[in-house]
């Protein structure tokens, strides 16, 4: 038997066939699902909101992921804000150069039930590198200085505990964390739906950082079926690859690729308006 769950927020819904419940809890943070669906694999719902589908998340985790690895020289530690279900650090995995893969997530709950019922993400957290750290981001950021060679906020929306992390003391913080040469990646949010936000986290980010660039990473379950990163360096060209990536990690990826790292900051007029040409 099958039913249809909707995601609805900021006036607009997304409908998703689901052939069973698997998983649901309430958080000391959160509202937590998970389900089997029709066509698209599992999905995870916080609050309602569509965080991922196993038919599509490897474009955002890829994204996520390799916009600052490959942006920056020499990447070798790196954390990842949020990011619960396992997903970009699955994808840091990759990497055999990474030496540090720290992840601080607020809520223990969302590892745990990722763990257990979404192995396609969560098999990040195998790796014997990562080391779990159970805090708010935003004050976890405030006591690591000059530490992180790539740190990618992969947050909910700027509402509940995702709220700290848009804002400029978040990221002062990140830019204090980063060792020179350093390179971020911030979930920024769907240009169709929340053009404020997105034209806030323009204005925040240059605030603190002098490169700033909007990737645009198509997900066809996120509302309106693409999002941003928001990718900033004091030092580094953000908006194109220092390396190419190795020939046989680009057979095994399936979003990412070199071309599409610089592609991925073309972005369209209304976009650009917003964020300041994409780029630069
Ligand atoms: N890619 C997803 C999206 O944009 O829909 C985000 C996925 S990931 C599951 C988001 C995670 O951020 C959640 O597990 C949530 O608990 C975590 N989170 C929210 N606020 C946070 C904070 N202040 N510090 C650390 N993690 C936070």
């Amino acid at each position: 038997m099958s039913s249809w769950i909707s995601e609805a927020a900021h006036g607009y819904g997304n409908t998703i066939e689901v052939t069973g419940e698997l998983f649901r809890c309430e958080s000391k943070f959160q509202k937590i699902e998970i389900y089997e669906t029709a066509k698209l694999g599992r999905l995870l719902l916080l609050d309602g909101i569509i965080q991922l589908t196993y038919s599509d998340e490897f474009a955002y985790h890829e994204m996520m992921a390799n916009l600052p690895f490959y942006a920056h020289l020499n990447p070798r530690r790196a954390l990842v804000i949020g990011g619960g279900d396992g997903g970009v650090l699955r994808e840091l995995g990759r990497h055999p150069e990474l030496e540090v893969l720290d992840i601080c997530e607020i809520d223990a709950e969302v590892i745990r039930a990722a763990r257990e019922f979404l192995p396609q993400t969560a098999c990040g957290f195998d790796d014997p590198r990562v080391v779990i750290h159970i805090a708010d981001g935003s004050e976890f950021v405030r006591g690591r200085i000059g530490y992180y060679d790539i740190i990618i906020v992969d947050s909910t929306d700027p509402a509940g505990p995702g709220e700290p992390l848009f804002n400029a003391d978040f990221y002062a913080g990140l830019r204090q964390a980063l060792r020179p040469g350093g390179v971020i990646a911030t979930q920024a949010e769907s240009p169709f739906l929340l053009p404020d936000v997105v034209g806030r986290l323009n204005r925040i980010a240059r605030q603190v950082f002098r490169r700033v660039g909007y990737a645009s990473i198509q997900v066809p379950t996120y509302p309106t079926g693409m999002i941003g990163a928001c990718v900033a360096s004091d030092e580094v060209d953000v908006w194109q690859p220092a390396r190419p990536v190795e020939p046989e990690l680009a057979g095994q990826l399936r979003y990412y690729t070199t071309r599409l790292h610089s592609a991925a900051f073309a972005v369209p007029a209304f976009v650009g308006r917003l964020f300041d040409g994409g780029r630069g």
